[in-house]
This record gives C-alpha cells, sequence and structure tokens, in this order.
C-alpha cells in the first residue's frame, strides 16, 4: 500500500531523486565506481558541488548580487553558533519564536549580548510576534522564519538596519520572497533538499570579517567561501541528492511552481481543521504554515480510533513534537495533494462516524 509521509523531518522527498541517488551510489554518471567511493577532489564531484551551489542562488534568485551559497556539515544547529561566532560583536536581536530560536539564542549568548526582540512565549510559541520595535545598533537581527514544531510561519519580515539573518531550515525553496531581504540564510538540507548530513547557508559576503573575535577555520564562514564549499570533505551524498532535488524544483517550474502546489495542499488541510468539529487547529490562523499544520482533537478519546484510521490509510509521521502532543502533517515540497487529500479523507470519515 501507498505510504503517504508527514514526517516532519528527515521527511519525504521526490521519487526521481531517490531513484536517481540510489543508482549514483552504485555506478556515478557511468564511471563503474560509487558516488560516495570517489575523490570529493574528482572533475565529477566538483562539478555537482558547482552545480548545487550554483542551483541554489538561482532558485533563490540571488545569482550575482554578493551572495554566496556553501553546503557545510553539523546541520542547522552549527549555524546557531556560526552566525554569532562570524557576526556578533557586542549585541545581537533574536525573535523568539519556538524552540529553535531558543536554542539559537542560547548558542548566541556565549558570543555577547542577546536583546530578545518579539517573542511568543506567553502563548507556547502559537503565534508570530507583531508590533516590536527593532532597537538600532544590532550587529544582525535573527528569525526563523518557519516554526516547524508549532506550525507558524512569518508571512511578513521584520524590517532593520542591521543584517537580517535567518534559520529557513523548514521552508526553504517552499514559497516565493524577495530573498534579498536577507543577508544570511541557512537550513538543514532534511526537509526539503536533501537527507540529512549538509546544511545550505547562503551569504551575503560583504557582511563578513567585521568581527575582532579569531574565528577557527572550520567554524569560519570566509575559510569555506574562499575553498570554495570544500575546505574539508564536504557531505558528498546529501550534497548530491540535494543538487538532484534543486533540479526537480527547477524542472517544475521553481519555487513559484511549488508554492502554487504547496498552497493547495495547505487550504485543503486547513479548511478541513476549520469546519471539522472534531479536530481544532493550534497554531493562530494568520501566522499558519505552510509546511508543518498543527492540530489536536476536540475529544482525546476519540485517539485510538483516529491513529488506527490513519495507520488504515498509509499516512504516516503526524505525532506532534514530543514537546507539545498533538498532531502535525508536515507537507513539504515533495508531498502530494493525493497525500493530504488521503488525510483529509480520514479526518472527514472521523466526522461522519461521530
Ligand atoms: N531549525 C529549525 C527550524 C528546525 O526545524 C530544525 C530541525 N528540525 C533545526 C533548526 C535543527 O536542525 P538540525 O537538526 O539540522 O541541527
Amino acid at each position: 500500500m501507498k505510504k503517504h509521509n508527514f514526517s516532519a523531518g528527515p521527511c519525504i522527498l521526490p521519487k526521481e531523486v531517490l531513484l536517481k541517488a540510489s543508482e549514483a551510489v552504485i555506478d556515478f554518471n557511468g564511471s563503474g565506481l560509487s558516488l560516495i567511493e570517489i575523490s570529493h577532489r574528482s572533475k565529477d564531484f566538483v562539478a555537482v558541488m558547482e552545480n548545487a551551489r550554483s542551483l541554489a542562488l538561482e532558485l533563490l534568485d540571488l545569482t550575482d548580487k554578493g551572495y554566496k551559497a556553501l553546503f557545510l556539515h553539523g546541520g542547522a544547529s552549527l549555524e546557531f553558533l556560526m552566525v554569532a561566532y562570524n557576526l556578533l560583536e557586542k549585541k545581537a536581536g533574536y525573535l523568539n519564536t519556538g524552540t529553535w530560536s531558543d536554542k539559537a539564542i542560547k548558542e548566541a549568548k556565549l558570543f555577547g549580548e542577546v536583546v530578545e526582540v518579539g517573542s511568543s512565549k506567553d502563548e507556547d510559541f502559537n503565534y508570530i510576534p507583531k508590533g516590536y520595535s527593532v532597537p538600532t545598533g544590532l550587529d544582525y537581527l535573527h528569525i526563523t522564519s518557519n516554526n516547524t514544531i508549532y506550525g507558524t510561519q512569518f508571512k511578513k519580515f521584520p524590517k532593520t538596519d542591521a543584517p537580517l539573518v535567518c534559520d529557513m531550515s523548514s521552508d526553504i525553496f517552499s514559497r516565493s520572497l524577495d530573498f534579498s531581504q536577507f543577508d544570511l540564510i541557512y537550513a538543514g538540507a532534511q526537509k526539503n533538499m536533501g537527507p540529512a548530513g549538509a546544511t545550505l547557508v547562503v551569504i551575503k559576503e560583504d557582511i563578513l570579517g567585521k568581527v575582532s573575535r579569531k574565528i577557527p577555520s572550520m567554524l569560519d564562514y570566509q575559510v569555506h567561501i574562499s575553498k570554495d564549499s570544500m575546505f574539508n570533505t564536504p557531505p558528498v551524498f546529501p550534497v548530491y541528492t540535494s543538487m538532484l532535488t534543486l533540479e526537480w524544483l527547477k524542472n517544475l517550474g521553481g519555487i513559484a511552481a511549488i508554492e502554487e502546489i504547496n498552497e493547495k495542499k495547505a487550504r485543503l488541510l486547513y479548511s478541513e481543521i476549520d469546519l471539522n468539529p472534531v479536530f481544532e487547529g493550534y497554531a493562530n490562523i494568520e501566522d499558519r504554515s505552510l509546511m508543518n499544520a498543527t492540530f489536536n482533537l476536540t475529544d482525546e478519546s476519540l485517539k485510538s480510533t483516529f491513529e488506527n484510521m490513519l495507520k488504515e490509510a498509509g499516512i504516516i509521521g503526524l505525532n506532534g513534537h514530543r514537546s507539545v502532543g498533538g498532531y502535525r502533517a508536515s507537507m513539504y515540497n515533495a508531498l502530494s495533494l493525493e497525500s493530504v487529500g488521503a488525510l483529509v479523507d480520514v479526518m472527514s470519515e472521523m466526522e461522519r462516524k461521530g
């Protein structure tokens, strides 16, 4: 039976990407060698890295605009500290929209003063803070565009004269934005790009080189830029698979095309959540995420009936994050409208059963 994979990450990837990636593990480009047994300095792999980096900039419409794309190790969690290491001289601003921003704040505090410019902690992070004022004199302002755990997403971005840094781990390449409003974007690969193990970092070069501390080479963005993202052995398989996903997205028509599909999927699911009395949404309606829809049963005694029905329908990965419970349907780029339809069918069946 077909599985409908709503996992929050690692998560569903396009079938054709998985097929091509698995072929390359056996025989890369017809070389008779595996992608993962050749030198990362070989001509074929260097071409992969270059293609992945330029596709990332192209899809974000940041080519020739002073940005560099890197594929690094360490997940988005390493970026929590690399951002501060490279940019925080005195004082940085952070918007606290949940667990991941909280973790970013914790790391930044090791390097300097952190101002919490806004927070939605008072309502268990079910909304995006608004009406805050951003102080002047910040080294940078950090936000988390999509809050994977709570299902909230920034629709409007703060205006600031400081560099704007964005953790886009769970919504990169999913919606059209003016990406040039950001000076540094980072995202773990394992949602809309590829397997865990690589992190995409897109940096406007002119924000670098302004801190007085010494930065260890592996944590220094300028070192990685000067080595074309090959300072040390890169995570070759995640980079290759990310390249395939970016090619898939480009062939589909880019971010604008996937955004249309993502909006359809989200509309279908959220209208079911709103109209069906068996369920209630978690996130504030105007801040709802297109990627992660969070909801609860209005009557907890229906839990096992609902979960059995999900299982029978081949729907997996719907459990909410362990810190908040409930349900979370993650609708990343590779998830089909048909899968959302399968979930909505189960939800309406729950209502029919009473
Ligand atoms: N930021 C966000 C928004 C995330 O969703 C996650 C992981 N789910 C992280 C950061 C941490 O990413 P990683 O596990 O790659 O360090």
